[in-house]
């Protein structure tokens, strides 16, 4: 993996590690490009290139191809976000349980040491569509996390030159809660859209109502950014999906929120955070 460097390596930076290209801008895209758009320096790990996903239309890749597509794909999301660097970790997409997790967690470490982050975001445990790879990613990214910080863990990247690391911030991004959902679904209900294919597509992913959201993102002000990230990754986007049907007044609605659980460290009960970084350092 190229090192991840950046200009200035004590100044903010959030770190999103994922599993497949379009994961980034449906979880946290608005929340990212927020943050580019303050200069907090952005970065991205993907486990996969995504090569078993749909391909929506045949004329822009082939079940041979279509890593190396959606590769690209997340490269001009990302650009789009302005997030700064995105580094793929070379595992199969829909192959998590044949993954080389070693391998793939020291890569995570040596990113984490590397980068400094702030803050680093995964994966809820549960994968959020308990996608074995998400899965897969959130144990790992979370291991990692802590693994960057104990000089005991890949000794043998200290010996290279990087030193432990302990990021300040690990959050989980999650969908919204059941009530969150039904809140979204009576806004677009009273702007007159049809319900019922959000209702299919989202009802199961809701959130427990018992979890614990310490940041609710109101990125309305970069939902358009997160649409048009969104909209890069073309082979997963059929005219028919809910993204590229949905109505230009649904859109802060149905992508103007984002949730986040704080990990680690654990915050008080009640605590709430107007945003990833805020209060630091
Ligand atoms: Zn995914």
């Amino acid at each position: 993996m190229r090192p991840l460097t950046r200009p200035d390596p004590d100044a903010p930076c959030i770190l999103g590690i994922f599993a497949h290209p379009d994961d980034e801008s449906f979880m946290v895209g608005g929340t990212l490009a927020h943050y580019a758009s303050q200069g907090v320096y952005t970065a991205i790990l993907c486990a996969t290139k995504g090569e078993a996903g749909e391909i929506a239309d045949p004329s822009l890749a082939t079940r041979e191809t279509l890593g190396q597509v959606r590769a690209g794909e997340l490269r001009r999301a990302a650009r789009v976000l302005g997030v700064r660097a995105v580094r793929f970790l070379g595992e199969l997409d829909g192959q998590a349980a044949t993954w080389n997790v070693e391998r793939l967690r020291s890569l995570m470490v040596q990113a984490i040491r590397q980068l400094r982050p702030w803050a680093v975001v995964t994966f809820p445990p549960g994968g959020t569509t308990r996608h074995p790879d998400h899965m897969a990613v959130s144990r790992l990214a979370t291991e990692a996390f802590h693994w960057a910080a104990d000089p005991s863990r890949y000794p043998w990247q200290l010996v290279r030159g990087l030193a432990p690391f302990q990021a300040r911030r690990l959050f989980y991004g999650h969908p919204p809660s059941s009530v969150g959902l039904e809140r979204v679904l009576a806004r677009l209900a009273k702007l007159g859209i049809p319900t019922e294919k959000f209702r299919e597509d989202f009802g199961g992913l809701a959130l427990p109502e018992e979890t614990d959201i310490h940041v609710v993102m109101d990125v309305s002000a970069t939902v358009d950014v997160k649409l048009r990230a969104l909209l890069c990754h073309r082979t997963q986007m059929p005219a028919e999906g809910f993204v590229r049907a949905l109505p230009p007044e649904a859109l802060p609605v149905v992508l103007g929120t984002e949730f986040f659980q704080q990990v680690w460290p654990v915050p008080a009960p009640g605590v709430q955070l107007g945003g990833l970084l805020d209060g630091l350092p």
